[in-house]
């Protein structure tokens, strides 16, 4: 069942428009596998406007795979399953095992089995997974949850509870071995064998009928058209295409690894191009909470004349940055560059008393190490970007990315108009 169609790169137009997984690979294997509602607009949406994320690898790119499904769940059940086969260097890479989710079947013998969702594993629990999206699994196993009732938790109370009510839950004193066959069948679904499912119940079914036990046989039946409903029909798959971390919570990371005081609006991002020392260029771009704010995005042509560096035109745009009172200040400044850069804009910021409290942070893409203003006396920080939370990582890349954009966009329209002239 895990084999994919492959085309070329060039013949998108051919990709199925219907829901299933998709694969990337360079010349030599998988590099990036994911899942879609409309397999064809979602490759197309990662060549056309390809996130941060996609940027990483995106022109390694040869061949496109996909593999057709009946529906969302089976992508997403899918999906965990090829990556877990394949492990596709971008599916593995900078994401760690605490970003993906599991459903746990937690089975202790002196107690009934109960289901939830975690990204850690303990022993002595069963696993399936890993899911890479937690919404769609949550919506999954919640539609799931109708046919197969569980418990969520250890202990049930003696009455029956509000999950019993909704018919989510099998009552506080269920049969248990047909509880444990539930469990078995709800795990086999999630595993990707949804036809032995349903054969089983088929099954089942035919020997309730057999010996005249009319009313579970229609239990039976209905549940196999609630799972044949569920399966064909639920839409759980979420159509953003990268998952962005809550701000709030990216927010308070950022407070803590940078050891601010004050809470985090506005960071701006630098960034400096030029070719072969002509038409040097600086730009800035602003995110607000977390998102571009694209009315902000400010551009600077170096005044300098001959020759100039790198560290001397960043400390010209940030010292001209700085003197605009009428722009608000930043919480945080992220300089392209290693400690060379990060120091000559700490001395920048700090020569003025209003600006001093803005923290400076420096991203080195050779060294892939993210660089930390420290409190006087503290030699300065680095950290590697891989290490960073995942929240972190993803703002950093997706701040340097759209400086640069923005720096070669309007680089782009300043030789355009001196060609014209
Ligand atoms: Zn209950």
């Amino acid at each position: 069942m895990e084999r994919f169609e492959f085309l070329d790169k060039s013949e998108l137009n051919q990709l199925p428009k219907v829901s299933g997984v998709y694969c990337f690979r360079d010349k030599i294997e998988a590099i990036y596998i994911g899942k879609a509602i409309n397999i064809q607009s979602r490759v197309k949406n990662h060549f056309n406007q390809p996130s941060y994320r996609d940027n990483l690898f995106m022109d390694k790119v040869e061949k496109v795979g996909y593999f057709e499904t009946n529906s969302e769940i089976e992508a997403l059940v899918l999906e965990a399953s090829l990556i877990k086969k394949h492990q596709p260097k971008f599916n593995v890479v900078w994401r760690d095992d605490k970003n993906y989710f599991y459903v746990a079947i937690e089975k202790n013998a002196q107690k009934i089995p109960f289901i939830y969702i975690t990204h850690q594993k303990k022993s002595g629990v069963q696993y399936i997974g890993p899911f890479v999206e937690g919404t769609a699994l949550k919506k999954t196993l919640k539609y799931l949850r109708r046919a197969f009732p569980y418990y969520t938790t250890k202990n049930h109370p003696k009455t029956k509870c509000t999950w019993c009510h909704l018919g989510l839950c099998p009552g506080p004193d269920p049969d248990l071995t047909e509880y444990k066959n539930n469990l078995k069948q709800l795990s086999l679904i999630l595993e990707g064998k949804r036809g032995a499912v349903l054969r089983a119940l088929k099954q089942e079914m035919n020997l309730d009928a057999k010996n005249k036990k009319f009313e579970d046989a229609a239990k039976i039946r209905d549940r196999m058209n609630h799972l044949q409903q569920v399966m064909l029909h639920a839409n759980v798959i979420s159509n953003i295409t990268t998952p962005i971390a809550g701000w709030e919570n990216t927010k308070k990371i950022l407070q803590g690894l940078l050891n601010l005081n004050s809470g985090v609006s506005r960071i701006e991002c630098y960034d400096i191009s030029n070719i072969q020392g002509k038409m040097a260029t600086g730009s800035m771009v602003v995110f607000t909470d977390g998102q571009p704010d694209k009315n902000q995005y400010r551009k600077f042509k170096i005044k300098m004349e001959n020759e100039p560096n790198d560290i001397a035109m960043l400390k010209e745009i940030i010292t001209r940055r700085l003197a605009r009172k009428e722009w608000p200040h930043p919480e945080i400044m992220l300089i392209d560059g290693g400690i060379a850069q990060l120091n000559v804009a700490i001395r920048t910021k700090n020569e003025n008393s209003e600006t001093k409290n803005i923290k400076v942070i420096s991203i080195a893409k050779k060294d892939k190490d993210l660089y930390i203003e420290r409190p006087k006396g503290y030699p300065t920080g680095f950290i590697p970007l891989k290490s960073l939370p995942q929240e972190i990582y993803n703002l950093i890349i997706h701040l340097d990315d759209e400086a640069h954009r923005f720096a070669i966009t309007y680089h782009k329209k300043l030789r355009k108009k001196q060609i014209l002239s």
